[in-house]
């Protein structure tokens, strides 16, 4: 089955204690498009300006990415700049430029409002809202999320979780949004917001899933070097929602194992700048990595 991602296609340019690259392929809907077309098709649902590289197109185009639902409008792409510290989880942003995303407000494709899987990765929480507005009985809708929403847009952001089946967030963003230390208090206290399934990412420390099936604890791939964790968060939620897209059965049968598929592709992800890496994999790689995870975390 298809997922449908909507999020920001954007050009990021980033800085590391080691490398700087500007105006690379970034934004949340690129990170989890591409992870998520290692398993299923994919719909991409987003806006590019018209500096947006032809390259970055074929790109998308050569992982079979379905781009009806990608804009061209006139303008500028969103650009996004961020700078990492030496310790690698510690990230700044230096500037966010909305360009087309300014304006834009997507009418779904009529082909795309019957798309089973629906994955709202991070943008404005009323655009969110707008696409799952026009998608028809959808069968399992996830939404993702970012401190800046928490920050400006918190009626909008809670009036959509009350739709959602699984909420995606980390765990700085669980602890503003509930005010709980203890992150099996914030899960609770999300629950109580509406969705059924309550993801908290930690970055390299895995992830936590609170479900109908009780909790489960997702172990991160271990990497021994990092070369860029940008859109790792996207990267997760994209691969595990390809994977759940293409399982057959239920989403309690599977979504143990999708979330740690999303931790392999967001390992991936995190051994090269923007998308570089990611693009290159294959799902045998995928494969040998989760058998391996597998191994890690079996006792
Ligand atoms: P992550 O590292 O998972 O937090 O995701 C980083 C990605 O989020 C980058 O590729 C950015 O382009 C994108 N991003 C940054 N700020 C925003 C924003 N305000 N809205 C949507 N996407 C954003």
């Amino acid at each position: 089955m298809s997922v449908l991602i909507v999020g920001s296609t954007a050009l990021d340019s980033i800085k590391t204690p080691k490398a700087e690259n500007p105006r690379l392929l970034g934004g949340s809907a690129s990170h989890a498009g591409v992870a998520a077309s290692f398993f299923g098709p994919v719909r991409l649902v987003g806006a590019v300006g018209d500096d947006f590289p032809k390259r970055y197109v074929q790109l998308y185009e050569r992982l079979g990415i379905d781009l009806e639902g990608l804009q061209r409008l006139p303008g500028k792409t969103f650009h996004w700049s961020g700078e990492y510290e030496l310790n690698m989880n510690n990230r700044r942003t230096l500037a966010t430029e909305l360009g087309v995303f300014e304006t834009f407000n997507p009418t779904l494709p009529a082909a795309y409002q019957t798309t089973p899987f629906v994955l709202l990765a991070n943008i404005a929480p009323a655009l969110q809202g707008h696409v799952l507005d026009q998608m028809r009985r959808p069968r399992f809708v996830a939404a993702d999320t970012m401190d800046l929403w928490l920050n400006v847009a918190l009626p909008d952001l809670l009036k959509l979780v009350k739709r959602l089946d699984a909420f995606v967030l980390n765990d700085g963003e669980a602890h503003q949004l509930t005010g709980a230390d203890n992150l099996f208090d914030a899960l609770k206290k999300i629950h109580g917001l509406g969705p059924k399934y309550v993801i908290i990412k930690q970055g390299s420390h895995g992830s936590i899933l609170s479900g109908p099936r009780g909790m489960f604890l997702c172990p991160a791939y271990p990497l021994p070097k990092v070369v860029d964790p940008t859109g790792a968060g996207d990267s997760f939620v994209g691969g595990m929602m390809g994977y759940l897209a293409a399982a057959k059965g239920s989403i309690d049968d599977h979504i143990r194992r999708a979330m740690a598929y999303g931790s392999v592709v967001a390992s991936f992800c995190c051994e090269g700048f923007g998308v570089q890496r990611t693009a290159k994999i294959t799902r045998a790689q995928i494969d040998g990595r989760l058998k391996e995870l597998e191994r890690l975390a079996r006792f």
